[in-house]
């Protein structure tokens, strides 16, 4: 393990991560100082706590007009990002004119696995535009199933250097790994990795569709038994191909379909592995029915045989998977039943924030009444409307860039109703309910799968998803 004593860093950003990487590598010695460009009540409060552990905390602007953000301090050694950073913010220019690493909160996690003596947890790795989450914690579930000591980490819960420093004991991590993450991340090596799916999502901080596929290939690098790819998904099995990875490490890949061998795949609503079968006699083993995972909607199907995948790689047995499958349930927001309403069921995917993921939840449901839009990161939706139209009873409009929306159904779908409500207030919400239960008929589903972010109207999807569940509920004891 590395020496921190007397190690200058400089972290970047004072935000959950920042913090967790300051005071952790403080704790082991090194000279820490936090940069960052923000200075309110809550920056300040942070920045006094870490000052009693005598962690420096730059602020706002520095004596010399210049932003504490942009500036390398004198002497430092290595530099610690948070989520956010752009790749060019001038830290980081400054930063490379100088020689010095930069490095993110998950490349600090693997640098320390070990330096307290004990043995250090494998790691098995999660990327991909969507489902990472849901993934990464259905691995875990499986695994626990399995009787391993583990947790689900990364992009979730407890910031990651924490766990790995913290008291508990882990037998094996589900790490869920952004492409930010990855792209600051050079030195982990896990044990097994999938890719679930690539499609354009943050080109803006990427630069470009190669460089964003290129950060996540990276998960790859340097496995030892398993890389997983998506059949339906050649770039990520390209990534597989262009990965260094080590001697007998295997690609295993998962379809939908009738696996092929080193495959996972689904027979007759059965998922069924190829890839790991240990008793000769048979060329598949069976793992769980389509109805142990929830909800069974075919996106998720994919996202339960990347996490078997994954588990198997590492040893875990058939009954394990069907049993951490069953024990699962998606976090809050992730096509979630709100409630049936007239005979018309009301589903909360707030957390498709980008067409890729509304097109998962889309092709799920039919007849659909879709509640769309927000802010377009810069994404068009002509495709997604391309494929959902046969599906769509009708389409309600709300948040910044609904014309955008607007405009590709009219191109594409020009029978589809369309009601475009735009409006951006708080009381928008429930107005789009009331519209879209008005154009659903009994058995339809209405859908919000805004294919967008939030912030134009709404702090985050969760509070997207529980105003849409709100509405929901107002409608319901209206029409009781
Ligand atoms: P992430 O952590 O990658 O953002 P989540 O598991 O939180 O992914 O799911 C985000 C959204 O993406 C979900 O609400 C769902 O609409 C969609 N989604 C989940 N899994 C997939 C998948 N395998 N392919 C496409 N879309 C998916």
């Amino acid at each position: 393990p590395q020496d921190w004593q007397g190690q200058r860093v400089t972290v970047a950003g004072l935000g959950v991560s920042g913090i967790s990487a300051a005071r952790a590598l403080a704790g082991l010695g090194a000279v820490v100082t936090v940069v960052d460009n923000g200075d309110g009540d809550a920056h300040r409060a942070r920045a006094a706590e870490l000052a009693e552990q005598g962690i420096e905390v730059r602020l706002g602007h520095l004596a010399d007009g210049s932003r504490a953000g942009d500036v390398l301090p004198e002497g430092t050694e290595l530099v610690v990002t948070s989520p956010g950073w752009k790749p060019d913010s001038p830290l980081f220019t400054a930063a490379a004119a100088a020689g010095v690493d930069v490095v993110g909160d998950v490349e600090i996690a693997w640098r320390l696995r070990g330096t307290d003596g004990r043995k250090p947890a494998e790691w098995l790795a999660i990327t991909g535009t969507n489902g990472k989450t849901t993934t990464t914690q259905m691995l875990a579930s499986i695994l626990e199933a399995e009787g391993l000591r583990t947790a689900a980490v990364g992009n979730i819960g407890t910031p990651i250097i924490d766990v790995v420093l913290g008291d508990e004991e882990y037998d094996v991590l589900a790490v869920e790994l952004s492409s930010y993450q990855l792209h600051w991340a050079p030195s982990v090596r896990a044990h097994s990795a999938a890719v679930l799916n690539l499609a354009p999502d943050h080109l803006d901080w990427h630069g470009s569709m190669e460089a964003y596929a290129a950060d996540k290939g990276r998960i790859y690098e340097g496995n030892t038994v398993a890389c997983v790819y998506n059949v339906a998904d050649p770039a990520t099995e390209r990534l597989v191909e262009e990965a260094d990875v080590v001697e007998g490490c295997r690609a295993i890949g998962f379809t939908l379909g009738a696996p092929g061998p080193s495959m996972l795949g689904v027979v007759d609503g059965i998922l069924v592995d190829r890839a790991f079968v240990q008793n000769r006699q048979k060329n598949a083993q069976e793992l769980a029915h389509v109805e142990d995972v929830h909800p069974p909607a075919p996106h998720n199907i994919a996202n339960a045989l990347a996490a078997a995948a994954l588990a198997r790689a590492f040893g875990v047995a058939p009954r394990a998977v069907r049993d951490g499958l069953r024990a699962f349930r998606p976090d809050a927001h992730r096509i979630a039943h709100v409630a049936d309403v007239g005979g018309v069921a009301y589903v909360d995917d707030s957390k498709a924030t980008n067409t890729h993921a509304a097109q998962a939840s889309l092709a799920a449901y039919e007849p659909v009444v879709w509640i769309a839009g927000g802010l377009a990161k810069g994404a068009t939706f002509d495709e997604l409307v391309k494929g959902a139209v046969g599906r769509l009873r009708g389409a309600v409009l709300i948040g910044a860039d609904r014309a955008l929306i607007r405009d590709a159904l009219a191109r594409h779908a020009p029978e589809v109703p369309v009601v475009d409500l735009d409006r951006t207030d708080t009381e928008a919400m429930l107005a789009a309910v009331r519209e879209a239960a008005r154009l659903a008929e009994p058995g339809d589903t209405v859908l919000l799968a805004p294919a967008c972010a939030s912030m134009d109207m709404f702090a985050n999807y969760n509070k997207r998803g529980d105003a849409f569940a709100d509405a929901v509920r107002q409608l319901a004891a209206e029409s009781a």
